[in-house]
């Protein structure tokens, strides 16, 4: 008889094909073969609830985007270098959720290429080295970006001409005039080192570093000041966009700036790998006057197909709405619980952050210990954060109410244990 592999079995061979350098969520890692709306399922048919995935966006397996990428798929996959309308119909579509002014877009798989290309973009337009990041910032994989990525840890060192601030955190005094501040220091230190500034850089959740959503509005004189500056501003839109921060499609949007570029990825195709650069004209004119892109299967038909029925999603079920909405629902519902371990909650839509404390101090096991006791209760979640304290809650887009007190109900019986 051939009987099922063991997750320890799977594990093992993990570290034998993958090798050394991938890392498993959980004590007692899931394995998971489908997902349906905020739902995954493993090999046994037991249920979990998705509370983290923000990559299925609009829901595990949404029988829309499933249609559109199969269709597409038995058509045709071509790329750039033809002419091809679905390319040019999502790009019309997804700029017409832009400013105005962010008229082009350039497509590729990942985020990470995205940030690489507005750093390549970057240094060809205002002539500069120079980067500014938040401390605990992740911005992607490749050589160029993982230099400012400083939530790779001390592992992966930043570059010579990378600068990082700390994130605006309204706990600590006002983040408009501090951000502003701190972006500004960077910036002269930059210049005092003979380096340029060419961009600030941020997710405008400020994910990774423990999310910080408010006060709407926060980002606007650190704009001002790398432009000031001569440098460009780049809006990581990878984690807060398409609709999860409910009050608008982009974190950017909420703050009311203008970015130079905008780059997007993870949910973007639901799953399907499709990401892009949304740009100002002045960005890439003299790029594209000297240079070449060609990203061989960044926005290919069927990237593009796939995209589109996301936006349609999106669009048609009302999903930013359902995320401020829930959100809201969801806030609501955390700050009800009592525990004294659950400390300050920062969140905008369907994007939280719970920080876990004790005696007011971050506590990173106890955070540990909470995210493998949903876990073990079938709720996905993870921890985030330069502290590693901060539960971060993230779910799928068509989450609902029921999923809310769900969730609730199961952190409580989680604290009641531990
Ligand atoms: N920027 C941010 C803010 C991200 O969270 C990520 C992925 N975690 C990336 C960029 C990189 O995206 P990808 O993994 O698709 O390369």
């Amino acid at each position: 008889v051939d009987l099922p592999e063991t997750e320890a079995q799977l594990v093992a061979r993990r570290q034998r094909v993958l090798g050394p350098a991938y890392r498993l969520f959980y004590q007692t890692p899931v394995h998971l073969v489908r997902g349906e709306g905020v739902w995954l399922y493993d090999p046994e048919g037991n249920a979990y609830l998705d509370t983290y995935n923000n990559v299925a966006s609009v829901g595990h397996c949404h029988p829309h985007v499933l249609a559109a990428t199969a269709r597409q798929s038995a058509l045709l996959a071509s790329h750039t270098r033809y002419l091809h309308d679905t390319v040019l119909s999502y790009a019309e579509r997804l700029l017409s959720h832009f400013p105005s002014e962010l008229c082009h877009v350039m497509f590729t798989c990942t985020g990470s290429e995205a940030n690489d290309l507005a750093i390549r973009l970057a240094r060809a337009a205002t002539g500069g080295m120079g980067v500014i990041v938040t401390e605990n910032a992740y911005h992607g994989v490749t050589a160029a970006v993982a230099e400012f990525s400083p939530s790779l840890g001390p592992g992966v060192p930043l570059g010579g001409h990378v600068r990082t601030v700390p994130a605006p955190d309204a706990r600590l005094g006002d983040p408009a005039a501090t951000f502003t501040a701190h972006v500004q220091a960077a910036i002269d230190d930059l210049i005092r080192h003979g380096i340029k500034p060419a961009v600030l850089i941020v997710d405008t959740i400020f994910s990774s570093d423990g999310v910080f959503a408010a006060p709407a509005g926060f980002l606007q004189g650190a704009v001002d000041a790398i432009h000031a500056a001569g440098g460009l501003f780049i809006a990581d839109e990878v984690q807060p966009g398409f609709g999860r921060t409910g009050d608008a499609m982009w974190g950017f949007a909420r703050h009311a700036v203008l970015p130079d570029m905008v780059s997007l990825g993870k949910p973007m195709g639901n799953g399907y790998p499709v990401a892009g650069l949304v740009l100002q004209p002045h960005v890439v004119k003299d790029f594209g006057a000297k240079a070449r892109y060609f990203n061989t299967f960044g926005g290919n038909a069927v990237a593009a197909a796939t995209a589109m029925a996301v936006l349609d999603v999106v669009e048609g079920e009302g999903l930013q709405e359902n995320a401020r909405k829930v959100g809201a629902e969801f806030a609501t519902a955390l700050r009800g619980l009592t525990d004294p371990r659950l400390g300050d909650l920062r969140s905008a839509g369907l994007f939280l952050g719970l920080d876990i404390v004790t005696d007011g101090k971050p506590d990173a096991a106890m955070a540990a210990r909470i995210v493998n006791g949903l876990r073990d209760e079938r709720v996905l979640i993870s921890a985030t954060g330069p502290n590693g304290n901060v539960l971060k809650i993230r779910p799928p887009l068509v989450f609902g109410s029921a999923h809310v007190a769900l969730f609730a109900e199961r952190l409580e019986r989680v604290l009641k244990r531990l």
